[in-house]
């Protein structure tokens, strides 16, 4: 998701383009995170100060209605935000609580999708819990 591309997506579908709006974008254009509203809300506000919490929800339901984001639910429960629309299975780390991309499983992915033709498939989820390589280390 680029802020430009996403701009120009929601004026054309008559969304009102507002610094607010602006600022939420620009916290998850190529944010691999996987933020929570939360973590969205607090690094929007260093773009725009006039931010409210609600706010951040209803933009957030906006660019996933449009497409433009994904929303997944980790394992703690709290719904975590994708720029990323791609299919790409996820790794909940238990220890550190981060939510990765594994992004070399996108071939099996797409394929399995593809094995599911009979099938109207909207979204293909896949998140992995255990520990991470970086935790994994310190054990
Ligand atoms: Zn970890
Ligand atoms: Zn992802």
């Amino acid at each position: 998701m680029h802020v430009k591309e996403a701009i120009d997506l929601l004026k054309s579908k008559g969304y009102r383009i507002t610094p607010q709006r602006i600022a939420i974008l620009k916290v998850l254009e190529n944010n691999k995170e996987h933020p929570s509203a939360e973590d969205i809300f607090l690094q929007a506000r260093k773009y725009s100060t006039f931010i409210s919490f609600a706010s951040i929800y209803n933009i957030l339901d906006i660019l996933e209605k449009e497409g433009l984001i994904k929303s997944i639910f980790g394992i703690d429960g709290i719904k975590h935000y994708d720029p990323d629309t791609s299919c790409h299975a996820h790794f909940f780390c238990k220890k550190c609580g981060r939510l990765l991309d594994l992004k070399d499983n996108f071939i099996e992915l797409s394929r399995f999708k593809e094995s599911l033709s009979r099938y109207d498939v909207e979204s293909v989820e896949v998140i992995v819990t255990g520990i991470c390589p970086d935790c994994k280390k310190e054990l």
